[in-house]
Parts: structure tokens; sequence; C-alpha cells
């Protein structure tokens, strides 16, 4: 078994960034059918189970109304929790 470096056991993710539409949505769903988590509801798009959103932002990339987005405030508390841990370069390890 290789020893890889790390801490554990693992942390539960928990940045909370759960996109929203907004009035700009026009319910045609292509964000439900992308979604990798499957937690938009199809026939109405603007509820999100946000307790099983991995908060990847697919539904932000592909909507073609740009009308699902994260909280500023929310955005601005993510950023600052990860301030440290991602404010030097980390080289790719590469176990075989
Ligand atoms: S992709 Fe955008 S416009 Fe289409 S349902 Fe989702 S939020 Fe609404
Ligand atoms: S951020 Fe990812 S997991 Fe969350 S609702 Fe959007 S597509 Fe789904």
């Amino acid at each position: 078994m290789p020893e890889i470096p790390g801490n554990r056991p693992y942390k539960e993710s928990s940045a909370g960034l759960s996109p929203k539409a907004n009035a700009s949505c026009s319910a045609c769903g292509l964000c439900a059918d992308t979604c990798p988590a499957g937690v938009i509801d199809r026939k109405n798009p603007k509820m999100t189970d946000k307790s099983k959103c991995i908060s990847c932002m697919r539904c932000v990339a592909v909507c073609p109304k740009h009308a699902r987005k994260v909280s500023g405030f929310m955005t601005a508390v993510a950023g600052m929790a990860i301030k440290k841990a991602c404010s030097f370069r980390k080289e790719c390890e590469l176990f075989l």
C-alpha cells in the first residue's frame, strides 16, 4: 500500500456555495439536465437541493440566460476560508 500524504480523516466539504436561479430564468431545464449531482428540479429549475449540491458551478456555466448565481457574500466568505491554503503554489504529485 503506498503512503499517500494528507490529513485524515478527510473533512466534509462545507463550501455551501449553491447557485440560485433569478428572474431571468426561462425554465429551459438545461441546468437540471447537466447538473452532475441531479439536484435541480427539472419541472422547477429554481428549486435546488442545497444539501446535495457539490458546488461545481456547471449550472452557472451552461445557463444561456446567465440566470444562476451564487451570493456575493457567500463567495467572499468561501474566499476568506481558502485564502491561506491557496496563497502559495503546490506542485503536482504523482503516485504510481
Ligand atoms: S439553464 Fe438557466 S434559464 Fe435554463 S432552467 Fe436553468 S437557470 Fe433557468
Ligand atoms: S453547482 Fe453543480 S451540483 Fe450544484 S446545482 Fe449547480 S450543477 Fe448542480
